[in-house]
């Protein structure tokens, strides 16, 4: 059922932003076509790609095009339309399957099936109305974060709830459907770990990465985190126990909580590269972009070995003008912009990364920048 697909052959991604543009750079280096599907025209991934289909996700005809031109189907976000997923699994060759999809595409599946592979996650209750609500914050206490099931990213469709006062404002996001209350963790760091696996049983992981978020969305990552061997060999199990469990092909992302007595939650997933492993381009002998097309292609893993720390700092909308004006202070850091033409507050726009020595050093180096 799984297939080799060799260079020379196209891979079809659906989604075309700055996951999708950085698989392909790693595609196209190993000499395979790329056909994108994105409804927006000159997408970043379009930039770079062989070719894009400019139309919506959910256009049949437009994903049957992609179909037809493409020997294997990968995606660079998980909310993939359902019909056309659906389609895809029949008509197209889709190693990674729509299992991983299903799951996590609604935090309330994630959970469970993350609990069923044996692995901690934030105590939660799952909320469809203000009386389970009340009840939900009764068991679990304050603080407590309300998240909607489906659809949330970038700390959207989240509310904190401090105190019972803060109730109230619950009711928007509990109108847009099932969600689920979790229990305030005050964790000392966030982590990530990256699995991935091929269909001939390769397994391989990433140096473990840790997260600085602000506005909960990524700011830095620092690698190696700065937790013990311990902690960190414990993380790289349950990543590898939930990846398992999954019967994972490609890459799968995930976000933990590590707590001040070294207990470690898992926050969430992302079937695909992510945010915190844009690290390994530089830092590692594969990087994330690589060792996913390696994945879905079936060709051997690459080695995931760190040959330097690492830090990372994420570039919105709002860094992009000072950094442009600033950037005689950034010899040391490796630049990548995604392309994206209109720099929104909070938009995704680029990172930065700087090999070091020292990553304490490079965090200063970023702190005497008024830049973040
Ligand atoms: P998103 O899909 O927006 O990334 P997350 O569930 O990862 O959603 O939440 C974003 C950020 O909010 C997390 O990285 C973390 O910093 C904070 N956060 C989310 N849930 C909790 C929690 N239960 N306890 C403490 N912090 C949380
Ligand atoms: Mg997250």
């Amino acid at each position: 059922m799984f297939k080799t697909i060799l260079p020379g052959q196209t891979i079809g991604v659906i989604g075309g932003g700055q996951l999708g543009q950085m698989m392909t750079l790693a595609a196209k280096s190993i000499g395979f076509r790329v056909i994108v599907l994105d409804p927006t025209p000159n997408s970043p991934c379009g930039q770079v790609a062989d070719e894009q289909i400019v139309a919506a996700y959910n256009d049949l005809a437009a994903v049957k095009i992609l179909a037809e031109k493409s020997d294997v189907i990968t995606y660079e976000f998980e909310n993939i339309d359902a019909n056309a997923l659906s389609w895809l699994t029949k008509h197209a060759y889709v190693p990674q399957g729509t299992e991983i999809l299903r799951v996590t595409q609604n935090r309330i599946y994630e959970k469970a099936t993350i609990q069923k592979a044996g692995v901690p996650v934030v105590p939660y209750e799952v909320i469809l109305n203000q009386t389970e609500l009340e009840h939900g914050l009764e068991n679990l206490g304050y603080p407590a974060v309300l998240k909607t099931a489906t659809g949330g990213y970038d700390g959207k469709g989240q509310l904190v709830i401090k105190t019972e006062h803060d109730r109230i404002f619950a009711a928007s996001l509990l109108s847009t459907g099932p969600c689920v209350l979790e229990k305030w963790i005050s964790f000392t760091k966030e982590i990530s770990v990256i699995v991935t696996k091929n269909p001939d049983g390769e397994t391989a992981v990433f140096p473990v990465a840790e997260n600085i978020h602000c506005n909960n969305i990524l700011h830095q990552t620092i690698v190696p985190a700065r937790i013990d061997k311990e902690t960190e060999e414990r993380a790289m199990v349950a990543a590898k126990k939930i990846a398992d469990f999954l019967h994972l092909i490609g890459t799968l992302a995930v976000e933990m909580f590590v707590t001040e007595d070294g207990e470690i939650y898992i926050n969430e997933l992302a079937p695909r590269p992510h945010n915190s492993g844009h690290y390994s381009i530089e830092a590692c002998m594969t990087s994330q972009f690589e060792q996913h097309i390696r994945a879905i292609c079936n060709l051997p893993l690459g080695s995931t070995a760190l040959l330097k720390p690492a830090v990372m700092v994420n570039i919105l909308g709002e860094h992009l003008d000072p950094l442009l004006e600033n950037l005689h202070h950034f010899k040391h850091w490796k630049i990548h912009l995604y392309g994206k033409n209109e720099a929104k507050p909070g938009r995704k726009m680029g990172h930065l990364t700087r090999l070091c020595n020292d990553t304490d050093e490079a965090l200063q180096e970023l702190e005497e920048n008024n830049i973040w």
